[in-house]
């Protein structure tokens, strides 16, 4: 199964970021939104990104231009069905994700492999409402994809060892480093690391620590390059508030709970960085805890 071109269905945070590293590593790149301003700003940030890396000396003008020409954009989902890989990563929402396969299938190469970038929803359902579970994983790029080196690689229950061999194929051509999962609620790394965001917002709201104590003490304390409550705030409240309910409906067990602080701080609209204010305000010239 040799993978030359790669859909991408989603221009936002993470599809101009996956279009960016498969550009790069010589794939070509076709990404699909359903609106022509995202699609503007995605190549426009994909080359303020790659700009950034010739100036830094991690690529040359020539590698840039080249990529740059192996990247289209379309409104079109049909141009995407005809790729060797197909990438969704649309809005975090289950039946926007069913409608966007749906429509795939009947348009899609024999041997076309379908995978999501989902942080949470069950690789095997979505699998299951399409024409091939066996050849259908999670491809899960971490934030900001360009610099982050992990994939997440999400096995469905029906994948099978060639789908998930060619995969990790492209994985490594990415030179990134995947990890591989099986597919229970929000995989590996989202099933660590966002509980531990909700227990910060419980140390929080019991009142052990206040928001620059806590974030300190496990900069300091525990070596993380972020505090967890600064972690939240750039991930989105509304994402670790969505995560920690998809833990808590799919595992069924109380320690899952969100943090009631959590839910009143997205129920405010203080969902992070996005909204300018979170556990911290962004409004000014330096973040200040709001609490
Ligand atoms: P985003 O909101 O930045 O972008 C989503 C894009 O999908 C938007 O441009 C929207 O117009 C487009 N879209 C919506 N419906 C569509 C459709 N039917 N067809 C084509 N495009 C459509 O979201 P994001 O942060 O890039 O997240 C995308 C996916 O990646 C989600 O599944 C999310 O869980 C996952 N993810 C996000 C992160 C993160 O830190 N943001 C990390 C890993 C994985």
């Amino acid at each position: 199964m040799e993978i030359k071109s790669v859909g991408v269905v989603g221009a936002g945070q993470m599809g101009n970021g996956i279009a960016h590293v498969m550009a790069l590593a010589g794939y070509d790149v076709r990404l699909n939104d359903i609106s022509q301003e995202a699609l503007d700003k995605a190549s426009a940030l994909i080359r303020k990104n790659m700009d950034r890396q010739v100036s830094r000396e991690a690529i040359t003008a020539e590698e840039r231009d080249a990529a740059l020409d192996r990247i289209r954009t379309t409104l079109e989902l049909s141009q995407v069905a005809k790729t060797d890989l197909v990438i969704e990563a649309a809005t975090e929402r289950e039946e926007v994700k069913h409608k966007i396969f749906e429509a795939l299938v009947p348009e899609l190469a024999e041997n076309t492999i379908l995978t999501s970038n989902t942080s949470s929803i069950s690789i095997t359902r979505l699998a299951s409402r399409t024409d091939r579970p066996e050849r259908f994983m999670g491809f899960h790029f971490m934030n900001p994809v360009p610099l982050m080196q992990l994939v997440e690689l999400i096995r469905g229950i029906a994948t099978d060892q060639e789908t998930y061999e060619a995969c990790l194929n492209v994985v490594e051509t990415l030179g990134k480093t995947a990890a591989s999962a099986e597919d229970f609620p929000a995989f590996i790394v989202n099933r660590i690391l966002i509980p531990m965001i909700n227990e910060a917002c419980y140390t929080l709201y019991e009142g052990v620590g206040n928001v620059r104590s806590i974030d300190m003490a496990m900069k300091l304390g525990a070596n993380h390059p972020m505090g967890p409550l600064e972690l939240a705030d750039f991930i989105g409240l509304d994402t670790c508030l969505a995560i920690m309910n998809v833990l808590h409906d799919g595992l069924a067990d109380t320690k899952y709970r969100p943090c009631p602080l959590l839910t009143k701080y997205v129920e405010a609209g203080w969902l992070g960085r996005k909204t300018k204010r979170g556990f911290y305000d962004y409004r000014g010239d330096s973040p200040v805890p709001t609490r």
